[in-house]
């Protein structure tokens, strides 16, 4: 079986539309004719406007949807070639809603793809990719998202978190989602707006260590902000579901 080892990922001629399942009729195309081609070790963003089609080329790169028509290999072989498993520990993901699944932090933070669908994560867990990650490191981990205080007191990496992660911040949940991408070392990260909701000095120190992670990985940040935008090697900007322009931070 195939593994993703450089990270690189190419799209091309991609269409997609989201069908409704009830009666199966085929709604507005999401996205149209996209082509895009990341080396490994890029770093990428990909900006535009509210409902542009961002996340949903997101969850085409990771197969959670499969595009109507074109093609999506990463490292020169279609998705459709790997495992689920092998996508799974080929990329580390920071979905837009991080999802925090009824069990331990520990488990929250340490099972391979707690991914936006439940189903994906459940497959993970059902096959136990649990990573060998010791307290030490997930100290240091929960530290440097400032989530330290998760396991001061009372509170351990025991600590029951429900279903959803209603007793944690929107904040804390996102940063959840990010200390999980650094602890799953992949060769692809997908961070899709990492620091919404976070506040600026926040948003600096965690974009900060994501890059000194990604230093030799394959990136691509999702976001609608400029923050950061020079520390990318290209952008791409996105307008009703196709690319419109790209070009470097200088360029553009
Ligand atoms: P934002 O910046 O707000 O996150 P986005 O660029 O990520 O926006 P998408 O989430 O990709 O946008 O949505 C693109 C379009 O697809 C929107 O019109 C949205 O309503 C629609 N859409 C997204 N997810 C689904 C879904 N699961 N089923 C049907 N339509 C969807
Ligand atoms: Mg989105």
């Amino acid at each position: 079986t195939h593994q993703i080892k450089q990270g690189n990922i190419n799209l091309s001629n991609i269409n997609f539309n989201y069908t409704d399942e009830t009666n199966n009729s085929a709604t507005s195309r999401v996205l149209n004719n996209i082509n895009l081609s990341i080396k490994a070790g890029e770093k990428v963003a990909l900006l535009g406007r509210t409902g542009c089609g961002k996340s949903t080329l997101l969850s085409l790169i990771t197969r959670e949807w499969l595009p109507n028509t074109g093609t999506i290999e990463i490292d020169h072989i279609a998705t459709e070639q790997y495992s689920q498993i092998a996508l799974t520990s080929g990329m580390s993901v920071v979905s837009q809603r991080v999802y925090i699944f009824s069990g331990t932090l520990r488990e929250n933070l340490i099972l391979a793809q707690p991914e936006t669908k439940q189903q994906t994560f459940k497959n993970a867990a059902e096959q136990k990719i649990a990573r060998d990650i010791n307290d030490k490191k997930l100290h240091s981990i929960l530290n440097t998202v400032g989530l330290g205080h998760l396991t001061e007191g009372d509170q351990s990496f025991e600590t029951w978190l429900g279903e959803g992660g209603r007793q944690l911040s929107g904040g804390e949940q996102r940063r959840i989602g990010v200390a999980r991408a650094l602890l799953h070392n992949a060769p692809i990260l997908l961070l899709d707006e990492p620091t919404e909701g976070l506040d600026k000095r926040t948003e600096r120190d965690i974009l900060k260590l994501l890059f000194e992670f990604a230093k030799d990985k394959t990136l691509l940040m999702i976001s609608h902000r400029l923050t950061a935008m020079n520390k990318m090697d290209k952008i791409y900007l996105m307008e009703d579901g196709t690319i419109r322009n790209s070009g470097s931070h200088k360029e553009l």
